[in-house]
């Protein structure tokens, strides 16, 4: 068995803050189709992974494999190339520009105008909400409106792998549920979802398997089913 089976695969990662430690031998792995979640309270260390994994710190232990490729040390520009698509938190759109031109910011460049078009319309079909608002400036829409535009910014170059970082911040509660309606059907399509979140009832609904750091540790890992059993989750969470 090769890492190929794996579509991401952190083994012993540690990073960093200064002289500060902050994740301590955090090993996850994600196998092709899966959708897992990373849960952990605030300060766990959850934006960390995700920044470790986007290329935007430096481990100082362990390694981290993509579809069998360590990028371990490639910079983030080096891994949408490699079929890996981030959504950072807070969703980072650009204003003044417009819902599309947000969006074709997640395409390739050197790909053809039809090329776009026919995955606009494919995209557009997963997201009712922003469907008709493609030619509005982004900064008009409403807060869950920009998250859906993030989400389809991230999936129309058709990434492989999607890793998401607290997706549901400043959603409302009606929203979430739409919005990881959305996630399980991008997943159902194909694409492996590691999914970091604080809110582990909804991640847990869509997420085949988890894992929960604290401090900087995985603490606790499992199928859905056995996290919304473990007790520490439930304690912190449910
Ligand atoms: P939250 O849900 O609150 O965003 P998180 O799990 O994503 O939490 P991280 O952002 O990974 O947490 O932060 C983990 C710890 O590292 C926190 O204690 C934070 O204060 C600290 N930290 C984050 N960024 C830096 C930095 N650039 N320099 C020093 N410490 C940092």
């Amino acid at each position: 068995m090769g890492e190929t089976k794996f579509m991401l695969k952190l083994d012993s990662v540690s990073t960093n803050y200064g002289v500060v430690a902050m994740l301590r031998d955090v090993s996850l792995t994600l196998q092709q189709g899966e959708l897992t979640c990373l849960l952990g309270p605030n300060g766990a260390g959850k934006t960390t992974t995700f920044r470790a994994i986007a290329g935007l710190l430096p481990l100082v232990g362990g390694k981290i494999h993509v579809m069998g490729a360590d990028i371990s040390t490639l910079r983030t520009e080096a891994l949408a190339p490699r079929g890996i698509g981030f959504v950072p938190e807070g969703r980072r759109l650009f204003p003044d520009l417009s819902v599309v031109e947000n969006i074709r910011l997640g395409f390739d460049a050197s790909g053809s105008m039809d090329v776009f078009s026919t995955r606009l319309m494919a995209v557009s079909e997963l997201f009712p909400h922003i469907k008709g608002k493609l030619r509005q400036q982004a900064g008009t829409l409403s807060g869950g409106e920009q998250a859906m535009v993030a989400l389809a910014r991230a999936v129309i170059g058709t990434p492989k792998l999607l890793i998401m970082d607290e997706p549901s911040l400043g959603l409302s509660p009606k929203l979430i549920d739409e919005y990881f309606e959305i996630v399980a059907e991008i997943n159902r399509g194909g694409t492996s979802i590691l999914l970091i979140e604080q809110n582990a009832e909804t991640a847990l609904s869509i997420a085949h398997s988890g894992y929960l750091i604290i401090k900087g540790s995985i603490v606790a890992k499992g199928s859905s089913a056995e996290l919304i059993e473990n007790d520490l989750v439930r304690k912190l969470y449910l």
